[in-house]
């Protein structure tokens, strides 16, 4: 079974975005960039798969700008066999990602398609959803446990009430959620190792894809900032002022 891994390179979880002056976007120019940590929970995912002898193949692909490569070398480290970039300096939007990935899929024909149930920068939370409509593939989205069984996935879905299984005949697309697993440290010796895997690298005109834009962004804010807290005394004190200055008891 071979396994897809969607990697990609996002402000990295710890950094403290700023907005652009202009309200474009944030700024991205010499921030610390990372693997997004839902992908790094897709990757530890196809790992497991692999060491478990269920899947033989694990390849990583990312869509972005050539430092992209980092991501998927990263994707290497930890355990992934091969990787793909398809080069592009052009912003990608999640219908843009979900077309270059579906062309990917018809080269290397996985039997499941690994994704984060949503990129920490964008938040969109669509990628693999509009994957799995474009391929007609069934989707197990926001999966926190994984069995595969002769060709049927069995993933344990987090909903909004609690836990939700279903049954999926393979191919498919899945996306994770946090509590799938903790994904490992890459050891140096297999950070060595990974600067020998190979990284194939396309474009989007290559796989024959249009990634123009379909939505357009009005403008970026940075949210309000908090106001300090105040301490109380004791619970009297808190009644008092959730009741005469807040308001809301
Ligand atoms: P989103 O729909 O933007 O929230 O992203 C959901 C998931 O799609 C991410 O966790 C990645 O697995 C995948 N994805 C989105 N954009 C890219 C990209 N440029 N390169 C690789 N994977 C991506």
């Amino acid at each position: 079974m071979k396994v897809l891994v969607a990697v990609k390179r996002v402000i990295d979880a710890y950094v403290k975005v700023r907005v652009k002056a202009d309200q474009t976007g944030v700024e991205t120019a010499n921030v610390k960039m990372s693997m997004n940590p839902f992908d790094e929970i897709g990757v530890e995912q196809a790992v497991r798969l692999k060491e478990a002898g269920t899947a033989s193949e694990i390849v990583a692909v990312s869509l972005g700008a050539s430092q992209c490569q980092e991501t998927i070398r990263t994707a290497l480290a930890m355990g992934a066999d091969r990787g793909i970039l398809v080069e592009t300096d052009a912003e990608l939007q999640p219908l843009a990602v979900a077309k270059l990935l579906k062309a990917v899929v018809a080269d290397e024909k996985p039997d499941i398609v690994i994704l984060g149930k949503q990129a920490i920068d964008d938040d969109s939370n669509q990628t693999g959803q509009m994957l799995a409509a474009l391929l007609g593939w069934a989707q197990g989205t926001f999966t926190s446990k994984l069995v595969i069984d002769d060709g049927i996935a069995t993933c344990t879905r987090e909903v909004d009430g609690g836990l939700e299984t279903v049954s999926l005949k393979m191919p498919i697309v899945m996306t994770t959620d946090l509590r799938l697993n903790e994904p490992r440290y890459a050891s140096l010796p297999n950070i060595m190792k990974a600067k020998r895997k190979p990284i194939d690298v396309k474009t989007p005109d290559e796989l024959g894809v249009d990634i123009g834009p379909r939505i357009s962004v009005l403008k970026v804010v940075a949210p309000a900032k908090r106001e300090a807290g105040v301490k109380v005394a004791d619970a009297a004190e808190l009644v008092a002022r959730l009741r005469d200055e807040a308001g809301v008891i």
